[in-house]
């Protein structure tokens, strides 16, 4: 679950801006000693065993502001600099050459029509005009469940990167069922809010962010030209507080078993009314799809229920904002601006937006992933990598099964399954084998707003044409210009994209000590997450089935409750602890995933030591390339969004995973009376 090894915040806003600029170039930032270290970054006054995060990166922390325009700095953002470095010199040549047609031709004009912001500014609303006139012209419930229906798109992804949230009332995403093996259905999720999570609408902490979102509904009404702007506001806030309240929580939407439901059409009526979900579902060419699986299905009656509840006007004013909220970023300067004050400001403490023409770059770039990916991968993933990164899959595969074998209390049947399903995991490095087609989609150089929604559609029209095939358990979820990784449970497949392929995590030049601490850990994290608390439900084909016999099922559980409780004691920001439970299955990823990688580095060096450079151990060289890749430094507000609702605990913290691995303490001399020394007993021990 939250596969990912990095969950980019969710908003269309965010995605866009995922990318970087600063005065400081990636090759800098990243040159280290001959080991692949960055000796500058530590901070040797720190004890290790004290705070390692620090020991590892401290002078870097103090040493390096957060640019104005991003919210958060470390090792991703590094990794990131130079995809966007990259990006920006393939896009400058595409772009020279003035395409005509294909998919160059594609990625010129998306890019010309989204960067001309004086050409969106003169445009005014005339864009969105057709899309406003029919919200206006909206004059019952069967017209509205139809424009909900028509607004639907696959933007919502349980499994794989868990992402829980859409502006839509509905997000679809589609696979396998959770429960109908070898049948791929459109899962049907909660949405509808604005906010990054339900309790947002309701914390007594979150009164002023409530406040300022009410204030960016009012102004995106009054710049659209509404005559009563503070009273839609007001409505809007209430209805959509009315639709946190029917949502199920972050916990909630992490625990697969509960999202495991297949209803039938029939069902989906009878179960849900206050929706007309004929006319929803022909909007959302959905009309002849006869199963579901209900994903939120405590959600989902309640907000059908509120359809039919709730005034007419109400729905339609709540249409009408997401509609131009959602599309801020093609808009005018008064909405582009009111967007970034509110999502980039308030919510990620980011005071400055990004240059126009690195979100033209980004947004170009997400809205053609295939298109811009295959011509990146040709450039700049050299075939030697590629096989680099494979051999050490199978090493660290191996370790993984090595471990689960000599783990003392498992039965043999429940060894046997896991050993199955590690042998079983399709991995992709690099790229897909097969790339997207995008002909038929139309793409104009002087229509940012209608570039943005068709390329939404035609995703969507893609993933909904899976519906009733297999699945192909070599379908890709990650673009390879991504700086991430993911672990897809129900094809029991790993994504390993090319961008994340370079330095702070992978140095072809350097040794096994910095390679298998820095990406060798990312691909056990991805591996690990097949046997975390989420994937272990799944079996080898991919089907949520107990395979575990009760008392090693229950071994399983303590230890994981075990590690909750060892991050519930983390503090990011004064009173705000780490949810232990809401990370729960990232951090078993963290600690069986660097502990197979450990493994497989000790295996791959031939047992013995490696020779001492830069004054490092190898042993001190795998730790520190581990918390190098955890290098961060966050905005306060980012940091507590982070707390809040990402499965994903903060990075300074998943670097003290280390302290749960008995061979970090010789490596650093750890004592106890030292601040993050553990017992033996104490230290958890997932998968061996
Ligand atoms: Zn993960």
């Amino acid at each position: 679950m939250k596969k990912s090894v990095l969950l980019i915040f969710a908003s269309a806003f965010a995605l866009s801006a995922c990318g970087t600029q600063t005065g400081t170039t990636a090759q800098e930032q990243t040159q280290g000693s001959e080991a692949g270290i960055n000796l500058a970054w530590m901070d040797k006054s720190v004890v290790p065993g004290d705070d390692f995060f620090s020991y590892a990166n401290g002078t870097w922390v103090k040493d390096t502001p957060i640019p104005a325009d991003r919210s958060n700095i470390g090792g991703f953002y590094i990794a990131d600099q130079e995809r966007e470095k990259n990006t920006k010199e393939l896009f400058d040549a595409i772009l020279k050459a003035k395409p005509t047609s294909g998919n160059d031709a594609l990625i010129a004009n998306y890019y010309n029509a989204y960067v001309n912001t004086d050409a969106i500014d003169r445009a005014g609303l005339a864009p969105a005009k057709a899309d406003l006139d029919a919200i206006a012209a909206i004059a019952d419930k069967r017209a509205l469940s139809a424009a909900i229906g028509s607004t639907l798109r696959a933007d919502t992804d349980p499994l794989n990167a868990t992402n829980f949230h859409t502006e839509n009332l509905f997000g679809i995403f589609v696979t396998q069922g959770l429960t109908t093996p070898g049948e791929q259905l459109p899962y049907l999720m909660q949405g509808g809010i604005g906010l990054p999570g339900r309790e947002y609408y309701f914390s007594a902490d979150e009164a002023e962010t409530r406040a300022k979102y009410k204030q960016y509904i009012t102004t995106v009404l009054q710049a659209a030209g509404y005559a009563d702007p503070q009273g839609a506001a007001n409505r809007i806030m209430d209805l959509e507080t009315r639709i946190a309240q029917a949502h199920e929580t972050a916990e909630q939407s992490n625990d697969f078993k509960l999202g495991s439901q297949v209803w039938t059409r029939q069902q989906l009526e009878q179960k849900a009314p206050g929706i007309d979900w004929a006319s929803l579902l022909n909007a959302a060419q959905l009309g002849s799809v006869q199963k579901f699986d209900a994903y939120h299905f405590a959600a989902i009656p309640k907000l059908a229920a509120l359809v039919g509840s709730e005034p007419l006007q109400n729905w339609k004013d709540w249409l009408a904002f997401h509609q131009l909220s959602s599309q801020a970023n093609v808009l005018p300067k008064a909405f582009r601006d009111a967007n970034f004050a509110f999502y980039g400001t308030t919510l990620a403490g980011t005071p400055q937006q990004r240059p126009r023409d690195i979100l033209a770059l980004n947004a170009t770039s997400n809205a053609l992933q295939d298109a811009v990916g295959k011509a990146y991968v040709d450039k700049y993933f050299p075939a030697s990598s590629k096989a680099e990164i494979q051999k050490m899959v199978d090493n660290i595969k191996a370790a993984f099964s090595k471990r689960v074998k000599a783990i003392d209390w498992m039965a043999p049947s429940t060894k046997e399954e896991a050993l199955k399903k590690v042998q079983n995991i399709v991995v992709g490095v690099g790229y897909p084998d097969t790339w997207r087609d995008y002909s038929g989609l139309q793409i104009a150089a002087d229509n940012a707003y209608a570039n943005q929604k068709n390329a939404a559609l035609v995703e969507y029209k893609h993933q909904i044409a899976k519906i009733g095939k297999p699945m192909d358990r070599a379908e890709w979820w990650m673009p390879p210009q991504l700086v991430n990784a993911v672990n897809l449970p129900v094809q029991n497949a790993l994504n390993f994209p090319a961008a994340i392929l370079v330095k702070p995590f992978f140095d072809p030049s350097a040794d096994a000590a910095f390679n298998y601490g820095g990406i060798g850990a990312t691909i056990g994290h991805e591996i690990s997450h097949s046997f975390d608390n989420g994937g272990a439900l799944f079996d080898a084909q991919g089907a949520l089935r107990n395979w575990w016999t009760p008392a090693d099922f229950r071994k399983f559980t303590a230890a994981g409750d075990a590690l909750a409780a060892q991050f519930d004691q983390y503090e990011a920001l004064p009173g705000l602890h780490v949810n232990g439970k809401l990370t729960l299955s990232e951090n078993i990823a963290d600690v069986a995933g660097l502990a197979a990688a450990y493994d497989a580095y000790r295996a791959a060096i031939g047992g013995k030591d490696l020779p001492v450079k830069d004054g490092l151990t190898g042993d001190q060289r795998f730790f520190l390339a581990y918390a190098q890749s955890w290098a961060v430094k966050s905005r306060p507000e980012t940091l507590r969004q982070i707390v809040l609702t990402n499965g994903h605990a903060p990075e300074q913290f998943r670097a003290l995973t280390v302290r749960n691995l008995d061979a970090w303490y010789p490596a650093f001399s750890v004592k106890p009376g030292q601040k993050l020394y553990l017992a033996p007993d104490k230290r958890v021990k997932i998968w061996g």
